[in-house]
């Protein structure tokens, strides 16, 4: 980290709990470290969450949710689009904070800060959308009438990979449905959680609708609130693994839930597919944020006819990629966020060559300070891999191969996960069948990439329960009353 980013960060970015309106320390007075994975130095030290923090977080949210919840809608929204207003003013310090915290290249943490100030956006105009209805009972007599109302306070745990972006499609949402919330951000980049808090009491949020707590001890923290009888939601981004304990810990108050959780997308390439496009596709699926991402393409499926053009094509572009400190210009690969991450990697790659796969380019960790992998393309991978039925999550693409598309769809569906698959074709009515046949919540079509706010973001099987974005987000945040009313004409 150069002096002048130490200085502009210390300078600019808050450090503290945000509890009830006010920023402060841990009860306990600890602090924990942020690092910089590009170089593996202390960038900031952060307080850090007791017990006790945790309790007194709900504790200001409960107490702010009915007050909440009566504010009125048009200034529910007003407050949001304010804060989307800021969050794109202090793009430069954000996308900064987030390239020193976790590592990716400043042009995408700047491209994050776009898709994240865009949920704020988007729940703004659905703030004053929200409605119910009102019918007559099919007998004539009685009439029904079906109101939406807060579910109330909310706990959001989220990860390191898109730190703006993840809190802010749930804490953007909560807010136009007139929830309260405490935000536990991951402990490996709390500080752009805390410039995002900073930035909604800017936008005159009122003290305690959003509470951040970060922590380095999060279960600890956490399991004390989800057993809290004030707690009604429970929303969580991360492993599959975190997820199915947090349900299970869910279960005893019957939580509403919301589950983010881990992918293996599969990209398809059919022999009718423009292959250029499907390159360039594979790319985007691939090394957007480094492959630490949950939508990352991690299994690449091409048609054997094309299979070797395919794979020289993607060796080519992926060897294009420098790898180098985010904050660096001309860097278009960062580092892994951490050494257990680049570890994994690091194995599932040597697993995989020892199961008969062949580097094309990569392979092996990068020596040095940081925890720097360079981009990988594995060919000739057997279907037995390991590194098939893992998530990857850095930047290696294992190109299997198929001969017809029931094979295709019988590769692509023979995962856990259905977060999201791709398919490469130029054939309509094989893409109509693809949308209909793969187990998946979304589908990238001819595209690499489908995150979109106003669209519905989400998996099937163990890819998570629940939609964020689109008009689907709110309802997460919503409970449906039913009112039946006796007949007018009778009484
Ligand atoms: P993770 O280890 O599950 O952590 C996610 C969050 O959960 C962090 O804030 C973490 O805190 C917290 N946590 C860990 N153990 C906990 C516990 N026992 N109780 C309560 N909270 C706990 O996942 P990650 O490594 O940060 O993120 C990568 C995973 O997220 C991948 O599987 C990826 O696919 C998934 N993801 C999914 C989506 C989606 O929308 N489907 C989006 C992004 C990422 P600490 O930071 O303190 O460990």
């Amino acid at each position: 980290m150069t002096v002048a980013e130490t200085s502009e960060l210390s300078a600019a970015v808050p450090t503290g709990l945000y509890i009830d309106g006010r920023w402060q320390d841990a009860a306990s007075g600890a602090v924990f470290d942020v690092i910089d994975p590009s170089t593996g130095a202390v960038i900031a030290r952060v307080a850090d969450a007791t017990v006790d923090d945790g309790e007194a977080a709900l504790a200001a949210a409960h107490r702010a949710q009915e007050g909440w919840s009566r504010t009125a809608p048009r200034e529910r929204a007003e407050i949001l689009r304010r804060a989307f207003e800021l969050t794109v003013e202090r793009t430069e310090l954000i996308a900064l904070t987030m390239t020193l915290e976790m590592g990716k290249p400043l042009a995408e943490s700047r491209a994050e800060v776009a898709y994240g100030a865009e949920f704020l956006r988007w729940f703004s105009e659905e703030a004053t959308r929200i409605s119910g209805r009102f019918a007559t009972a099919p007998d004539g007599k009685n009439r029904l009438m079906v109101i939406k109302r807060p579910v109330g306070p909310c706990l959001f745990i989220t990860p390191w990979n898109f730190p703006l972006a993840m809190a802010a499609r749930k804490v953007a949402p909560a807010i136009a449905a007139g929830c309260t919330s405490v935000l536990k951000p991951a402990a490996l980049t709390p500080l752009t959680a805390l410039l995002f808090a900073q930035i909604l009491e800017d936008a005159g949020l009122p003290a305690g609708v959003l509470n951040v707590i970060p922590t380095s001890r999060a279960g600890a923290v956490t399991a004390p609130l989800i057993s809290d009888e004030r707690l009604r939601k429970l929303s969580f981004t991360g492993s599959t693994e975190v997820g199915k304990r947090l349900i299970a810990a869910s279960a005893d108050q019957v939580l509403r839930v919301s589950m983010e959780l881990g992918g293996n997308a599969p990209f398809l390439v059919f022999d009718d597919a423009d292959l250029e496009a499907a390159v360039e596709g594979a790319v985007l699926a691939k090394l957007r944020n480094g492959g630490e991402a949950c939508v990352a393409a991690n299994r690449f499926v091409v048609h054997e006819s094309i299979a070797k053009e395919f794979s020289e094509k993607l060796t080519a572009r992926m060897g294009s990629y420098v790898l180098g400190r985010g904050s660096e210009p001309g860097t278009t690969l960062g580092p892994l966020v951490d050494e257990a991450t680049r570890t994994k990697v690091a194995e599932l790659v040597a697993g995989a060559l020892a199961e008969g796969a062949v580097a094309t380019i990569g392979g092996a960790s990068v020596d040095g300070p940081g925890y720097f992998y360079p981009a990988t393309v594995l060919t000739g991978v057997p279907l037995s891999a390991h590194i098939l039925t893992e998530e990857i999550f850095g930047p290696v693409a294992p190109i299997v191969t198929f001969r017809d598309e029931d094979e295709a769809v019988r590769i692509a569906n023979a995962s856990e996960y259905g977060l999201v698959c791709f398919v490469y074709t130029r054939d309509l009515n094989r893409a109509l069948r693809m949308s209909e046949r793969l187990e998946t919540g979304m589908l990238g079509m001819n595209t690499g990439l489908v995150s979109n706010p106003a669209a519905p973001f989400g998996g099937v099987k163990q890819s998570g329960l629940g939609r964020e974005g689109g008009s689907e987000g709110i309802e997460e945040y919503l409970e449906t009353s039913y009112i039946g009313i006796a007949d007018p004409f009778s009484v």
